[in-house]
């Protein structure tokens, strides 16, 4: 063993031959150095353990240039959502429309985030969006914040901090990443007052509940699930008459949030303009879910409500990025367009006709069909993800791939790890492909990913 441990190169040696002079010239020298060092760790121990001899120089520049690598491509990397899950919160929720993503690089260096190009004086980043959401939801005034948990949480503290908050039962929600509504009201300084069960929750029950102490009524979507059966909520302008009568704000919490009335595709989904119209003072809602922007909350409402959130402390905490409110700005803009949110990929997407995915899936089976695999082209059902929309069932339209000579799990973590990672489900030893979250040249994409991963040439047309 010693002699074996004897035998691992020395790293200032290494550091100095010629073979080693790529990697220093892509990583600082010492980078490599600590690399190399965790590579010799390794490579001792397995020694020490009896379960490995000592790697050659080659082993060890490859094992370096590898670790290093993971390094020079970190953050996010771009991937090919082959899963037909819509809103994929592991995948980044909702891909952002061109205009939004090139709003975004465009604002990345210096922009007119916080000046009045008019005066040259100091102005306010909530006006590149606030006239927007107005505009399509009704509010008297907007804001944005970094998601809709901030939001919820800026919302609460702004408007009841110290003071009791009336929810019914059946809407303490677990959105999921620890967002559970009661301790969101609790970590906003709201003392939590339930009212009526799980399943039904009367108007009397609000009445009951109010006292000197209240200082908001909320509402919470359950996005994520829904209450069948013997079952009663209040409805939101009853809520609001109530809150006038005892002067309290009432909050609702819309989850994903629609603009575009959806019904006439079977999304079931209510819109912010439905809650403004009934009167609500405070709406929130992501920027990310069905709304297709970017990551961010949007907080509508009374002008004297938005004022005061937009001057509360917390507001500079959760506040949006030039980035992020470039993307919205362009997002909410295809909105006032004719036609525009049929250009927003998850709107497109939720409401695409099964003729056309379908065309897609043949074309991806033709490209895949000289593959050692066996390609069929199946239907299939997607749910929309994002924790939104629980009980809708998008049919669509597959390519099932099973592969000759590697299991199922196999190819799919080789898909996972591919150049462009292409992410797909395993389902009955075949992995599926299912191409309503793969738009146009991503489907060759994915048809190069699978020959790459299945050795053997694309059949493309
Ligand atoms: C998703 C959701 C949230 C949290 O929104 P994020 O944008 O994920 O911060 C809050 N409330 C409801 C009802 C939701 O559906």
């Amino acid at each position: 063993m010693k002699d074996l441990l004897s035998r691992l190169p020395k790293v200032g040696r290494l550091l100095e031959s010629a073979e080693w002079a790529g990697i220093q010239a892509r990583c600082s020298r010492e980078q490599v150095k600590a690399a190399l060092e965790a590579e010799l760790d390794l490579a001792r121990q397995a020694i020490m353990a009896g379960v490995r001899q000592a790697p050659g120089e080659e082993e060890l520049l490859l094992r370096v240039e590898a670790r290093l690598g993971r390094l020079l491509q970190a953050g996010p990397r771009r991937v090919l959502n082959a899963t037909g899950v819509i809103i994929h919160t592991n995948l980044g929720r909702s891909p952002l429309a061109q205009e939004a993503a090139t709003a975004a690089a465009e604002a990345a260096g210096y922009c007119d985030l916080e000046m009045d190009m008019d005066s040259g004086e100091r102005g306010s980043r909530h006006v590149h969006v606030e006239e927007l959401l107005c505009r399509l939801t009704g509010a008297e005034a907007a804001m944005a914040v970094n998601n809709n948990a901030a939001g919820v949480m800026l919302a609460l503290g702004g408007v009841a901090k110290g003071r009791e908050g009336i929810i019914a039962r059946g809407q303490l929600v677990e959105i999921g990443g620890s967002f559970r509504v009661p301790e969101v009201m609790e970590e906003s300084g709201i003392r939590l007052v339930e009212v009526g069960t799980t399943n039904k929750t009367y108007l009397e029950d609000y009445k009951g509940a109010i006292s000197p102490e209240t200082g908001v009524i909320l509402r919470v979507h359950p996005s994520n699930f829904r209450v069948v059966g013997f079952q009663q909520e209040v409805p939101l302008a009853e809520l609001v008459a109530l809150g006038r009568e005892h002067n309290l704000p009432v909050l609702d919490d819309l989850g994903s949030g629609t603009i575009v009335d959806l019904r006439a595709w079977g999304v079931d989904e209510p819109t912010v303009q439905e809650s403004v119209a009934a009167g609500a003072d405070l709406i929130c809602f992501s920027g990310d879910k069905m709304l297709g922007g970017p990551q961010c909350g949007i907080i509508v409402g009374g002008k004297q409500w938005i004022s005061r959130l937009k001057k509360h402390p917390l507001a500079r905490a959760l506040r949006c990025d030039k980035i992020n409110l470039a993307a919205l700005a362009a997002t909410l803009a295809l909105y006032i367009q004719p036609e525009g949110w049929r250009s927003i990929p998850v709107l497109a997407m939720l409401t695409e006709e099964l003729t056309a995915v379908e065309a897609r899936a043949k074309s991806l089976a033709t490209a895949l069909s000289g593959l050692p695999a066996k390609i069929e082209l199946v239907s299939d059902v997607s749910p929309v993800g994002g924790g939104a929309l629980p009980l809708h069932r998008l049919e669509t339209r597959a390519v099932r791939v099973q592969p000759e000579k590697i299991s199922a799990q196999a190819l799919a973590q080789i898909l996972r790890q591919g150049k462009i990672p292409l992410v797909a489900r395993v389902h009955e030893e075949a992995v599926i492909l299912d191409v309503r979250t793969l738009r146009g040249e991503e489907i060759s994409l994915a048809a190069q990913a699978l020959a790459a991963a299945l050795g053997g040439e694309t059949n493309e047309q």
